[in-house]
């Protein structure tokens, strides 16, 4: 059979589950699912685009897309940066944001329990009328579904206490490649009064979804823990001489367990790139800024922010640093944090590559030190932006270029994997895996074999997001 024909039966079938409405092969369709908000990276046009409305009717139609042997890609909101939800094989863009009901939120059990699509936006929206918090806010959040995040395992403002999103995962309801739907946690008991509990039953079953960007199956609900909203929050900003102040400083704030929802190194050029887009909107006051900024919010219940922030003051003094006075800045991203990432992205005519990843805290200077130094040789503008994310500090470097300027773009792309190749040697790890990290993971030979090893026995036709990570 024909690629057109196989395509057109598939289509066929699918209609039939999901009804006409919610299949398109409609060129103007196909164009804007060709693209996500990976501006940096090649558009793939894909076949079909399906928006299914159930758990039951995606395992249905994996069914199908394995009798076909058509890849399948699940899509949230698209707003993925490193080319994760792009159909580079062709076949059948999932559209899961129909998907977009809060199916319970347990005060019981602490837990909020979603669908697919539901975004962060539409359950921070639930949870504050009850005067409970899901921690963990995306700068992408208006857009960004709760389960493609946890399909990234994602970070944000919050996840310097809480961690990347997989932290908080309680357990998920999956389709797995080959159709079958199984629900991972303690939900996996039927009699089970709610998600309470990850670690049942066994491994870490639940953990196999995390960060796999779509390619070991579509997960279709997720559990997250879910806490009181916090009463009290502190802005400040500490000023150190040395990035060695600095890091030493996040350290002590993990080992004094002192309640820090989001923290930054800012240094040099990104202080003022940064300070020159929001500083007057902020109505951040011009100071002499030191060559190392820690930007932080701290928050939770009032006593104990009173009782941290104190210690807060005499472990800076300690290591030598200072109070800059300037909670405007910290305020800022804490209260509008949708906008500092996106505009320091948008705001100008580049398009951009970034290179997320993980460094030990004690490191943070080494990875800045690679970035800027393949920004040097390359001729590149960017910047060494990120965030505390627990015990590592979560780096988001923009390698930027003109839209047009081809050249630039080819230069951009040879940066990018010598960045991610340096970075692996200083010990840096990928935060999100993503397909240009493929060269520099193969290296690891045993662990890339094993992950090809566990794909291939989740996915035997290779139909799940194929490519995203593992070559072929
Ligand atoms: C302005 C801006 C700010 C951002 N800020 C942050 C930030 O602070 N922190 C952060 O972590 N990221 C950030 N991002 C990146 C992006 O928003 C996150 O990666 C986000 O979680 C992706 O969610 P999504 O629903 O858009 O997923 P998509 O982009 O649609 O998909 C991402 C990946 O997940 C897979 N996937 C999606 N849904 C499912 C599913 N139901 N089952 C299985 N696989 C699935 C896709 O196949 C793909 O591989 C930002 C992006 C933008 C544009």
């Amino acid at each position: 059979m024909s690629r057109k024909d196989k395509i057109k039966e598939v289509a066929e079938k699918i209609r039939n589950i999901v009804g006409d409405e919610y299949v398109s092969d409609s060129l103007d369709v196909l164009l804007a699912y060709s693209v996500t908000a990976s501006i940096g990276f090649d558009s793939y046009l894909p076949d079909l685009v399906v928006r299914p409305s159930s758990t039951e009717e995606i395992a249905e139609i994996v069914k199908i897309a394995n009798e076909y042997k058509v890849p399948i890609v699940p899509r949230g909101g698209g707003t993925g940066l490193q080319a994760e939800a792009l159909a580079r094989r062709g076949g059948i863009i999932l559209d899961l944001t129909r998907m977009d009901k809060i199916l319970d939120i347990s005060e019981e059990n602490l837990s909020v329990t979603v669908e697919a699509g539901v975004t962060f936006g539409k359950l921070d929206k639930a949870l504050i009328e009850r005067g409970l918090w899901f921690p963990i806010y995306p700068e992408s959040s208006l857009s960004a579904t709760i389960a493609g995040n946890v399909a990234v395992n994602g970070a944000g403002p919050g996840s310097a206490l809480y961690g990347c999103i997989g932290e908080q995962v309680l357990g998920l309801k999956v389709v797995l490649p080959t159709g079958e739907v199984i629900t991972t946690g303690s939900m996996a008991n039927p009699n089970s009064p709610g998600h309470y509990l990850r670690y049942a039953f066994g491994p870490d079953i639940t953990g196999l979804f995390i960060g796999s960007l779509g390619a070991f199956g579509v997960i279709t609900e997720v559990a997250l823990k879910i806490y009181k909203r916090p009463e009290e929050f502190r802005h400040v900003t500490y000023g150190f001489e040395k990035a060695k102040g600095a890091m030493e400083f996040l350290r002590q704030l993990l080992l004094n367990n002192i309640s820090v929802l989001h923290a930054c190194i800012y240094e040099g050029d990104m202080l003022t790139f940064f300070i020159e887009i929001l500083g007057e909107e902020y109505g951040i006051p011009q100071i002499e800024w030191p060559p190392y900024v820690v930007s932080l919010t701290i928050g939770g219940r009032k006593d104990v922010v009173e009782h941290d922030y104190e210690l807060m003051e005499s472990i800076v003094t300690h290591i030598g640093g200072r109070n800059l006075n300037v909670p405007q800045f910290p305020r800022g991203e804490w209260m509008d944090r949708m906008h500092v990432y996106a505009k320091a992205s948008y705001i100008h005519p580049f398009y951009w590559r970034i290179l997320y990843h993980h460094a030990p805290i004690m490191r943070w200077d080494k990875a800045a030190e690679a970035i800027r130094e393949v920004l040097e040789k390359y001729g590149l503008l960017g910047h060494t932006s990120g965030l505390m994310s627990g015990r590592s500090y979560n780096f988001y470097p923009h390698l930027y270029f003109y839209v047009d300027d081809k050249e630039a773009f080819e230069k951009v792309k040879q940066a990018h994997t010598e960045l991610a190749s340096k970075l692996l040697k200083i010990g840096c790890v990928p935060f999100k895996l993503a397909p240009y990290w493929i060269g520099e993971i193969k290296k690891l030979r045993k662990y890339y074999d094993f992950l090809r090893k566990i794909k291939r026995v989740l996915d035997p036709n290779n139909i799940m997001n194929p490519g995203v990570f593992l070559e072929d």
